[in-house]
Order: C-alpha cells, then structure tokens, then sequence
C-alpha cells in the first residue's frame, strides 16, 4: 500500500481539476484528501484578521459541498484546524505517504507554505491550474511577459491562443488510507461537517448585498456555483455584461464569477467552455467578448505573478518610488466607512456588512485611501483581503499596484474623483443612501 496525499488549497471543486487528478495518477493506491483552515486569530500586521468572517463563512460553505462530494466518492476531506505546515508532515507520515500533490500557487505566503513541507522533508508536486490560459502556452518566456495588458491580450488573441476544454470530475477516487483517531485529535482534524467548525449559513444576511453568499443561490459549494453560471446563461446576462458591468447594486450587473473563483469551486475553463456554447447558441456580441477580456486581466495578474514573485510585494512594488507613509488615522476612518467622502464611505460600508463590492467602488475606494488619505496601498490590500469574500491573492495585488502607480503600467496610478464617479454612477444618489451617507 503507498499513500499520496491531496492538499486542497484556492481550488475546492471536483470539477476541471488537473491537480486531483495528477494525485490519482501517481501511481498510489491510497489518497488522503486533506484541507487546512487558517486559525480564525491570524493577524495582518496592520492589526485585523487575515481572514474575516465573510470570507470565512463562504469558504466554509465551499468546504461543505466539496465534503458531501467526497463522502458520496468514498472519501471523506481531512479539514485540519491547523497551518499546512504543522498538519501535513505528521499525517504524511502517519499514512506511509512521502508526496503531496497540490495546486500551484505563485504568491509569496502561499509559496513560503510550499518550502516549508519541502523543508520538512515530504516532496510536493505543485501543478498549476488556476488561469484560463496556462503559462506553458504564451508565446513567450516567463519574464518576457508585456507590460502593459493590451499588448498581452492582443499577442494572445492574434497567436489564437484558447483554453483547454475542462475535465470531468472523477467518478472514483483511490481509498482512503487508515488515520488513527489519535492521530487525528493531535492534529485537531475531522471528517465529519462538524470540522469545517463554522456556523451554517446565513451568515450574509444583509439585504442590501449584491452577493448575498448566505442564500441558496450564493452559497459557496460547487454545485452552487455551476448552477450560478447555467442561471447566468440562461437568462442571456451575458448579451448586456459590458453595458451593466459598472453598475453598484444587484446580482445581476457583473457576473459574480469571482466568489467562486476565489475559492476555486468554479473553474474559469468551465466559464470559458460554457460561454463558447452560448455563443454558438445566442450569438456572440460585445457583452460576451468582454467577458472573455476580463477573464483575460485576471489571467495576466497571474502571469506577472509568475514573473516578479516577491517584488510586487515589496512598498514600492515594481516602482523607484518612495515608500507611501502610513496614515493610521486616516486608514481606519477608511475602513469604518467615516471618511467623510459620501461615495467612499457608502463602498467602505457595503464591504464591511456584506463582504462584497462592486469593481466600479473598488476602484473608487482605493484611490482615495493612497490619493486623498495618502497612505500606504499595502494597508487597503491588506483590508480587502480580510474582507473580500472573493478575495484572491493575485488579483487583489496586483489591482492595488496598479491603481497605486507601483506595477508594469508605464501610465503610472490611476486616480478617480469621487464626486464625478458619484455623479457617472450614482447620479440619484440611491446608493449612497442606501448605505446612510447621503
Ligand atoms: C483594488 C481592487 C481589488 C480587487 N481585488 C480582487 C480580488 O481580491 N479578487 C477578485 O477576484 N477580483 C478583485 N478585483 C477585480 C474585480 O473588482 C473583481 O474581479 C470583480 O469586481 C468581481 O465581480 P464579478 O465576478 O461580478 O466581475 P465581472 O465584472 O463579472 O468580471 C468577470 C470576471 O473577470 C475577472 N475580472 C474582472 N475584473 C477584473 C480585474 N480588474 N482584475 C482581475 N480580474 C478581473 C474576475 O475573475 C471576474 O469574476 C479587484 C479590483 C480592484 C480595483
């Protein structure tokens, strides 16, 4: 018997999983399928969670699904309470397995995890499979990546570069190997749903929400998620995404593809796959190639990953800037919603209560922390990170280093007036007083 063990990170589906299934290839015959939840306590260094309660509840809800699909498979998810770090290398050697499998991600925490099991003496097998488009098939090397985004999407679209059809969820998986009971309570791990330890939705339950991830229609599993995006074709959204997609209020707008994106129970290839056949159904237009062009920005934050690692990290990104000064005051005005600037303070609110905002407001709200409050963007991406129920590491960052002037973008920041963006997309004022801030 030869155990390998599967480590679920940002990719909580069974569907178009190559890493899971790169897992069941590997010639074990036994697979231990394990998660691991941040303690609730782990702090930024700005002083706030990492992981706040909204986008601890959906992921939750994610974990749930994914578990109700792995009992019906014969094998149930490990949830460890505990750091990869400290949970893996026992259980691995507690199961006889010396590799794990998991999805690649190219961030500087999420690799350091990586090094650490290295460290710890276990081989791990990384295999990316987050973006639409894999590195491998760029017509360039790593670090030759373009600078500026346009240029990115049209060498892509002139090379004809399209995505892999996605791959079915297994129909079988490899048996579970046996884990002691003391074992388990050592690592403070379950497989029961009374692991993921998080109270059951809703826990959104703000009716102003335009992601209300509480509800049926929101919540976190796979299921749900492929159900999102059937529902979203059916209604033919798509046909009008580039008219409504700066909107503020509703479910409709945008696609709300990012929550589930964020914790991988929907693939972007599967998005991708599905919109090729409402295309071929509905007919292309406008509304549907934009979609595909956003995809595309969140596949391009992914490859300058790739490219500068840690350095669009550091305070003056990728920049010869000087470091942004730090205004705590200002900064936690900010994030209380009480800046006195109605249009930001409405966003601040609605993210705080409900976890999610609109693109239009994100931009909105960052550019007045680092140009009107003049602090440091490392402390608004910190915030959104604790927020954000679709908080995803690559595009956050890369978002905030581009709004801050400090990413490849030779235009420099971006700085947007809120009393004309209140006037373009809040003309009537609904929204901000929707949030009590006019
Ligand atoms: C400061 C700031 C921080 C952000 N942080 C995140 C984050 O943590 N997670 C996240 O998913 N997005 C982030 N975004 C990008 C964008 O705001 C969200 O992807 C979008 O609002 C999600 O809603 P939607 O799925 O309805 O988007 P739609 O408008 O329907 O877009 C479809 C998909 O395209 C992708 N997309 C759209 N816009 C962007 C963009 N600017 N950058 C990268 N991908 C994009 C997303 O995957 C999205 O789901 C951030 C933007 C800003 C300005």
């Amino acid at each position: 018997m030869s155990s390998v063990l599967f480590w679920f990170r940002d990719d909580l589906r069974l569907h178009d999983q190559p890493a899971l299934q790169a897992a069941l290839a590997s010639g074990a015959t036994h697979l231990l399928p394990v998660v691991c939840r941040p303690a609730p306590d782990e702090a930024t260094p700005w002083g706030f969670a990492r992981v706040g309660a909204h986008r601890r509840a959906f992921t939750a809800a994610a974990l749930r699904g994914l578990q109700g699909q792995m009992l019906t498979l014969g094998n149930p998810l490990l949830v460890c309470q505990a750091p990869p770090t400290t949970a893996l290398p026992p259980l691995a050697q507690a199961v006889g397995a010396t590799t794990v499998v998991c999805e690649d991600i190219a961030a500087p925490y999420e690799q350091a995890e990586v090094a650490a099991l290295r460290a710890a003496g276990l081989q791990v097998r990384t295999v990316w499979h987050s973006s639409l488009l894999p590195p491998s098939l760029m017509p360039w090397s790593v670090d030759q990546l373009p600078g500026v985004f346009t240029t990115f999407r049209q060498k892509v679209e002139s090379a004809g570069i399209t995505p892999a059809a996605p791959l079915p969820a297994p129909t079988q998986l490899l048996p579970p190997p046996d884990v002691s009971a003391s074992v388990l309570q050592a690592m403070g791990a379950g497989q029961g749903a009374a692991a993921i330890r998080q109270p059951a939705p809703p826990q959104c339950s703000d009716a102003r929400s335009s992601f209300p991830y509480g509800t049926p229609t929101c919540d976190g599993s796979e299921a749900a998620a492929l159900a999102h995006l059937a529902q979203y074709l059916a209604r033919k959204l798509p046909h009008g995404y580039k008219a409504t997609r700066n909107g503020l209020t509703g479910l409709h707008y945008s696609s709300k593809f990012s929550p589930w994106l964020a914790t991988g129970a929907l693939s972007p290839r599967q998005i991708y796959a599905d919109l090729k056949t409402f295309e071929s159904d509905h007919g292309a237009n406008d509304g549907t190639y934009w979609l595909w062009f956003e995809l595309l920005w969140r596949d391009y934050f992914r490859l300058l990953h790739l490219q500068y690692g840690a350095a669009l990290y550091r305070a003056r990104g990728l920049s010869e800037l000087p470091p942004a000064p730090h205004n705590p005051r200002g900064f936690d005005r900010w994030c209380r919603g009480e800046t006195g600037e109605p249009l930001v303070d409405a966003a601040m609110r609605e993210l705080a209560a409900t976890g999610y905002l609109s693109n239009r407001l994100r931009q909105v709200a960052a550019s007045y922390l680092l140009y009107d409050l003049h602090s440091d963007w490392r402390s608004g991406a910190a915030w959104f990170e604790s927020q954000l129920v679709d908080y995803d590491v690559y595009s956050n960052q890369a978002n905030w280093l581009y709004i801050a002037g400090r990413g490849t973008d030779p235009r420099g920041g971006r700085r947007f007036n809120p009393t004309k963006q209140a006037q373009d997309h809040d003309a009537d004022g609904s929204y901000r007083r929707m949030w009590g801030t006019a």
